[in-house]
């Protein structure tokens, strides 16, 4: 399984492709709000099937520009967190436009498993950057969104953030073992080097 990283949109977010060669299968993970000609030529010269487009969360600099993504490849499936769907309905600020986010493929809560090639992605609820805030666990790669940053976590002062909920959050991460960390803006890291230098897993 091969991992290719798209830093794009009007603040840098990290999209994530994540693909097995040979099968042709892929998922990605957020879109950003403004979707590179490199990120869809990618999966063009690849000639990937993109089973699932996964939501870490539903704010617009990492979901605004789903419409493009759906556009192009209709037959992905759309998943993001019940609460971070409930939240764009309710057009919470910073959250993505509702009228420009389409009727999801899925909704998912902690736990649930998704099926992919011959192996599953875990959703792993993290709440408190936004309430609605998921990780998705895929073999030794952990997608962590806007919970973790290398060195840092995600900020809580927007709406339905919460500080509390977050340092849960990267107790939950912490305990999970030596997983990669794929964070929805700057460098990738680990769980084991996140416990030795980040102040928040103390
Ligand atoms: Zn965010």
């Amino acid at each position: 399984m091969k991992i290719a990283l798209f830093e794009q949109g009007s603040i840098g977010t990290n999209c994530y492709i994540v693909y097995d060669e040979s099968e042709k299968q892929a998922f990605c993970v957020d879109c950003s709000d403004k979707i590179s000609n490199a990120y869809f030529d990618f999966i063009e010269k690849n000639a990937l099937q993109i089973k699932y487009l996964l939501l870490t969360h539903g704010h617009y600099d990492h979901a605004a520009d789903i419409l493009a993504f759906t556009r192009r490849f209709p037959k992905t499936q759309v998943v993001i967190s019940q609460t971070d769907y409930e939240n764009i309905r309710q057009r919470k600020s910073v959250f993505c436009e509702s009228d420009a986010f389409p009727e999801p493929s899925m909704l998912v809560n902690d736990g649930d498993i998704l099926p992919f090639l011959n192996s599953s992605i875990k959703i792993i609820a993290t709440p408190g950057h936004t309430s609605g805030s998921v990780c998705y666990l895929f073999g030794d790669a952990l997608f962590c969104g806007d919970t973790v940053f290398d060195g840092s976590i995600g900020r809580t002062d927007m709406a339905t953030g919460s500080f509390f909920e977050i340092m849960k959050s990267v107790a939950k991460i912490a305990s999970l073992g030596d997983y990669a960390l794929y964070p929805g803006h700057m460098s990738t890291t680990d769980i084991t080097t996140q416990k030795e230098m980040n102040p928040y897993f103390r």
